[in-house]
């Protein structure tokens, strides 16, 4: 396999789990409305060769209004809502597909996942979409991101899945997250307007200085305007996600970033892992698991928590909700998100992870809290 050299900080190479955005310009040409095919396929041999060497990659792409606009003889004026709605209905078919037949020589299974822009917001939500991605990781699919534009009930953004994509690489734990558009990252001023214009490589803080240069939505240089990309910096880089914004234009344009191109990269001080249990060990519990000394030995080695070293269960919380977890004698371990609702938790309580469905009346999963959902 060829070395590849790292160029400035972080380097995409190193990265564990990569989650991509694709704007719609990139995969579909604005005149015919056709899918620009053989970028596509330089694109994804870009994802195959990076998969390869054991990153973990996510996709969030969006195209489906452009391609459905055509199919519809909606030409290429502004949309009304339900005519985007419309639009995206026909033409997600069409980009999953795209997907699916751009990955599969390569040997890799696309899976579709449509989401609100809150469903990270709603944490028994986020929960499950967690799992679902981390399942299909486990397995070597390429999760295909979108948003659900079709029952989306705010009005559809050029832009917003910058800020998908970002909300995905918090959800995903994921450590690098690239913007692909028609930019290739963030200027002191609008390089179109002002000759004095410098190019920013690295962005380790979003000072008030850098949101100023972002300027506001639609005005600056992409379409999505840098507001939104800057905005998807700052929920990136607080998840411990490094993001960078890099021109997509050009064939295997992940290549290209790794050679060297020209981006802005958003640094992340906190790793993913650090970042999320930053972010649980803030939330405000509803509730309190007492642990037995067994179960409280078992997270120490770094396990989940199983129902059966929990004795006793206060409070009201449904599924996602934070609960303080503590040891026998009341003290405090720290915060987790349980994966069951209060009186699930105290129906299983003491009992093995194998009883869970014939207790519950439906299979359930096996860790009431999973460790990767404490911070102890
Ligand atoms: N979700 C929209 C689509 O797939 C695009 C949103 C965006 O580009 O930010 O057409």
């Amino acid at each position: 396999m060829e070395t590849l050299t790292p160029t400035r900080p972080p380097a995409l190479a190193e990265a564990r789990r990569l989650v991509v955005k694709i704007g719609s310009a990139l995969l579909v040409d604005r005149e015919t409305g056709a899918l620009r095919s053989d970028w596509l396929a330089s694109m994804v041999a870009d994802v195959a060769r990076i998969k390869a060497r054991g990153t973990d990659v996510i996709l969030v792409s969006s195209g489906s209004i452009a391609l459905g606009r055509g199919v519809l003889g909606l030409g290429q004026g502004a949309l009304s809502l339900d005519e985007a709605q419309a639009a995206a209905a026909v033409g997600q078919i069409r980009l999953a597909r795209a997907y699916e037949e751009a990955l599969a020589p390569h040997g890799i299974t696309a899976a579709q996942i449509l989401l609100t822009l809150d469903d990270s917001g709603d944490r028994r939500r986020y929960l499950n979409t967690r799992a679902t991605m981390a399942a299909l990781l486990a397995r070597g699919a390429v999760p295909i991101v979108n948003e659900n534009d079709t029952i989306a009930t705010d009005e559809i953004r050029y832009g917003d899945n910058d800020r998908l994509a970002a909300q995905v690489a918090a959800m995903a734990a994921a450590d690098v997250c690239v913007l692909l558009s028609d930019v290739d990252g963030l200027y002191t001023a609008n390089p179109r307007l002002d000759p004095s214009a410098r190019h920013l490589p690295v962005i380790e803080a979003i000072t008030p200085e850098i949101e100023a240069m972002a300027g506001d939505a639609g005005s600056g240089l992409s379409k999505g305007g840098m507001k939104t990309k800057v905005m998807a910096a700052r929920t990136a880089t607080a998840a411990g996600c490094a993001m960078a914004i890099a021109k997509g234009e050009t064939m295997h344009p992940l290549t290209a970033l790794e050679q060297g191109a020209r981006t802005t990269w958003f640094t992340a001080t906190l790793d993913p892992q650090a970042a999320r249990k930053r972010w649980i060990s803030a939330m405000k519990p509803r509730g309190t698991l007492r642990l037995d000394a067994g179960a409280v030995a078992a997270l120490g080695r770094g396990k989940s928590l199983l129902p059966a070293g929990v004795t006793a269960v206060t409070g009201a919380f449904k599924r996602g909700d934070p609960v303080m977890l503590e040891g026998p004698d009341g003290g405090a371990l720290g915060l987790g998100l349980s994966r069951y609702d209060a009186a699930e938790t105290r129906a299983i309580a003491g009992h093995r992870s194998d009883e869970i469905g014939a207790i519950l009346g439906y299979p359930g999963r096996a860790a009431l809290v999973h460790r990767d959902d404490m911070a102890l």
